[in-house]
């Protein structure tokens, strides 16, 4: 495997499996569907944030962090993965939880991702929606400064460069994964939000060599937006692995499955979620895998795919927030 330019430490349970998802593709006799488990990737439940907090907390070590600070909705599933791995290294950690706008639940803003920040041992801000995280964090790392600690900021989703080489390595891992099994993808499928993940996992499979269509679900932008998103970060990390810089035609993405706005509990995330466990056993989340399953299962039955095809769904985690939407997901 390729030797990444920046240094990582340990947190999770490599190589995540790749599954054929038997009794899904047995009803809709379309594509063939294997879905990649970074839900299974260790630290606290697991999910994609695993891999980027091997690289971001090697790069906190090397600065002599003392404490790590980051931010994002309620929910953020980033925020509990932070939580986990400053619990595991010893490091202080600090969470700036926004407000969501839309969610009335109580579960919202006690269960799933925040009650775990808490049993981790996270300190939580919790702000109203509409606040800058970026500010908040900023100040707060003054704070500590001035009181002699370390801080560690992250940004929301720790999608910076550093964070974005855990998807880097994704694509090398699945890159030999393929290669070993024999197994060849027509397209991979994914949710993208703060863009790391979707951006690093191209620039992964470009640096193998692997020419895979990579479709990005949208969860709370236009496609154009994430795009942008999507490419700008891309190239950053190209520049840093000096690799050459793919064209956009290369950065894919759908908005139509997100609703009207982050967390959106639509029924199509409903009924995939709901499909998923009942035939599969697998765990979807609300937020991100949900809509993008809901997203690869409505391209299937609009002939997106060729049925000769076989596309991996990348699950990205964040189970958690299955117990924040009890309301929605619940039999009434
Ligand atoms: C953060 C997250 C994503 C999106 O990944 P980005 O790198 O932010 O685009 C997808 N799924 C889950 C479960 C997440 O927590």
């Amino acid at each position: 495997m390729h030797k990444l330019p920046q240094p990582k430490i340990n947190l999770g349970h490599w190589p995540t499996p790749l599954e054929p998802m038997l009794r899904i593709n047995d009803m809709h006799k379309g594509p063939e569907l294997w879905v990649k488990r970074d839900d299974c990737s260790g630290l606290a439940f697991g999910g994609n944030k695993t891999r980027k907090l091997e690289y971001l907390l090697a790069d906190a070590q090397l600065k002599g962090a003392t404490t790590l600070l980051t931010a994002g909705g309620t929910q953020s599933n980033h925020a509990r993965q932070t939580a986990a791995a400053a619990a595991r290294v010893g490091l202080g950690c600090e969470l700036f939880l926004e407000q969501v706008e839309g969610i009335a639940e109580a579960d919202y803003s006690h269960s799933g991702n925040v009650l775990i920040d808490q049993l981790l041992g996270a300190r939580v801000h919790r702000l109203p929606a509409g606040q800058d995280l970026d500010a908040a964090m900023a100040l707060r790392a003054q704070t500590l400064s001035a009181a002699g600690e370390v801080p560690y900021v992250m940004p929301v989703g720790g999608s910076n460069v550093i964070g974005s080489m855990g998807y880097v390595n994704c694509g090398l891992e699945l890159a030999q994964q393929v290669q070993q099994q024999k197994l060849s993808f027509d397209a991979i499928v994914l949710a993208t939000g703060s863009a790391g993940t979707q951006a690093g996992l191209l620039a992964g499979l470009a640096l193998a060599e692997v020419d895979i269509p990579v479709l990005g679900i949208t969860v709370s932008r236009s496609s154009e937006e994430q795009c942008q998103k999507v490419l700008a970060l891309l190239h950053e990390v190209q520049n840093v692995l000096k690799q050459p810089r793919l064209h956009e035609d290369h950065v894919i993405c759908f908005d139509q499955y997100y609703g009207s706005f982050y967390g959106d509990p639509t029924p199509q995330m409903i009924e995939a979620v709901r499909l998923a466990a009942s035939l599969e056993g697998l765990l979807l989340d609300p937020v991100y895998s949900g809509k993008a399953f809901a997203g690869l299962l409505d391209l299937v039955r609009h002939g997106y795919f060729d049925s000769s095809e076989r596309i991996l769904f990348l699950h990205t985690g964040g189970a958690p927030g299955l117990f924040a939407y009890s309301d929605c997901l619940g039999e009434h």
